[in-house]
């Protein structure tokens, strides 16, 4: 076969949420696995529903995930507007295509009327019959007018889906289509069509909801005399609710996903399951490797539906593959000036401990806050008090802290884990309080809650004398 050459082609109507830019990576891993061509084509033709701020986002989401293609700068369907009158006019000369100039109002009844025969809505084709000479008239005398495609009678069209195998439509079931619109714009279907056919696309790689635009298109091909690509419909995404995946689902954009502190390589990871699966049970994949094993035959025919929290999952596991240095110049933009002013040396001792625990980058602050603030003295109080009342505890936290207080107070005994920890336990022993009592409460004291990162090394971090003065404080 020759090159392979794919296309997503977004109408820029809306910031593309994480399951179109699903389809738009499969398409990129696609074309990569073949050593073929990617490309994008801006379908910006449907000006009512057009929303030019979204076009720079497409743009962001495909550069930050470095989904890369090959045609830069990127088509715009807006800036090749003669071709599609052009090509509409070819379909006229050929007689696949007509003139229609019936008003909205006329189109309206029509479509109230079949609604109440329970008929579908069809164009009755009012149009087809104007001679020549009406239609010059008409056109000279500057009526309104659309171009529709003449849908051929009773045609069974078929094509092998690359996904779904034959599909088989008759014609019966088409309306005759508008091609170019009363603007001069084209619809969707014709523009489409001229494009994929001038990019020379191999292969439509798409979602599965436009299986019914297909017949469409494959009528297009015959009358223009095109070369046809081959089609594979994408499976949908479907919420946990068998839905299609959407915001109410809580899918935002992957910019969106980016803002509240995930990583790239967590959505990619997480979209190459949106629909595919690799024929052994590995999980996490390079871009490399993804391109390496990518192919149609391990895309699906259902709908996988999906839990977005398996991001979260990804997003932890490329946390933890990232270098401390790599994290703190990615929770930079997380981190607030007074803490910044703690240095990069000692901001880089806090990540290790926290890196864990991390699942979001935006969570810096709430699992840090403890380094940097001291805990409110009533609250923490209260919180010991209550643990105090539960475990109904003689001796109390309080007497206990003290205890710890005066032995925290030996600078020696800060010098390894190890020492420190023995001599905290053997004040447990002397108390008769379980070990893990013991640290739960110098835990509490220290930084207010009940879960902190290693207790050593964090306050090691906060420093020996602010950690004795918070646990002075308390007492
Ligand atoms: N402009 C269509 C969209 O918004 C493209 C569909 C196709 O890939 O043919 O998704």
């Amino acid at each position: 076969m020759s090159q392979i050459r794919v296309r997503i082609a977004p109408s820029p109507t809306g910031i593309p949420h994480i399951g179109n830019t699903r389809t738009a990576f499969y398409n990129f891993l696609f074309a990569r696995h073949h050593g073929g061509k990617f490309y994008v084509r801006i379908e910006d033709t449907d000006r009512a529903r057009l929303i030019p701020e979204s076009l720079p986002k497409i743009m962001e989401i495909l550069d930050w995930l470095k989904i890369e293609y090959d045609n830069k700068p990127v088509y715009v369907q807006s800036e090749h507007l003669e071709n599609y009158k052009k090509a509409a006019d070819e379909l006229i000369q050929k007689n696949k295509a007509y003139y229609c100039f019936c008003s909205e109002e006329r189109l309206k009844k029509l479509k109230e009327e079949q609604t109440a025969r329970h008929e579908p809505p069809r164009y009755d084709r009012h149009c087809l019959s104007l001679t020549p000479q009406e239609i010059n008239q008409k056109i000279k005398n500057g009526e309104r007018y659309v171009i529709r495609l003449k849908i051929p009678e009773n045609r069974e069209i078929s094509w092998v889906d690359l996904i779904r195998g034959k599909i088989t439509v008759n014609s019966k079931e088409l309306d005759d289509q508008v091609l170019l619109k009363s603007d001069g714009f084209p619809t969707y279907h014709l523009a489409v069509i001229f494009d994929d056919n001038l990019m020379k696309i191999t292969h439509v790689l798409r979602g599965a909801e436009w299986i019914s635009s297909t017949p469409k298109h494959i009528l297009l091909y015959e009358a223009f005399g095109y070369e046809k690509p081959l089609w594979g419909h994408l499976p949908l995404i479907l919420g946990p609710d068998r839905a299609k995946l959407s915001k109410r689902h809580g899918a935002q954009s992957a910019l969106e996903y980016r803002d509240a502190g995930y990583l790239p390589e967590a959505i990619l990871n997480t979209m190459l399951f949106w629909g595919w699966s690799p024929k052994n049970d590995q999980q996490f994949f390079s871009t490399p490797e993804m391109i390496e094993k990518f192919d149609i035959d391990g895309i699906n025919k259902n709908d996988p539906v999906v839990d977005l929290k398996k991001l979260d999952y990804f997003n932890g596991y490329y946390i933890r593959q990232k270098s401390s240095q790599e994290l703190f110049d990615l929770m930079n933009p997380y981190m607030q000036d007074d803490e910044k002013k703690w240095g990069r040396e000692k901001i880089l001792m806090i990540i290790p401990l926290i890196k864990d625990r991390l699942r979001k980058l935006s969570e810096w602050k709430e699992l840090t806050r403890g380094f940097f603030v001291a805990p409110d003295v009533k609250q923490t109080a209260t919180l010991l008090q209550a643990i105090d009342g539960v475990c109904n505890r003689k001796p109390e936290s309080m007497q206990i802290l003290q205890k710890i207080l005066d032995y925290l107070k030996n600078p020696a005994v800060w010098d390894n884990n190890d020492v420190w920890q023995t001599g905290l336990r053997k004040i447990a022993d002397e108390f008769k309080i379980k070990h893990g009592d013991l640290f739960m409460i110098l835990r509490i004291a220290v930084w207010g809650e009940k879960i902190t990162p290693p207790l050593y090394e964090t306050m090691k971090v906060i420093g020996n004398s602010e950690s004795l003065d918070r646990i002075q404080k308390l007492l």
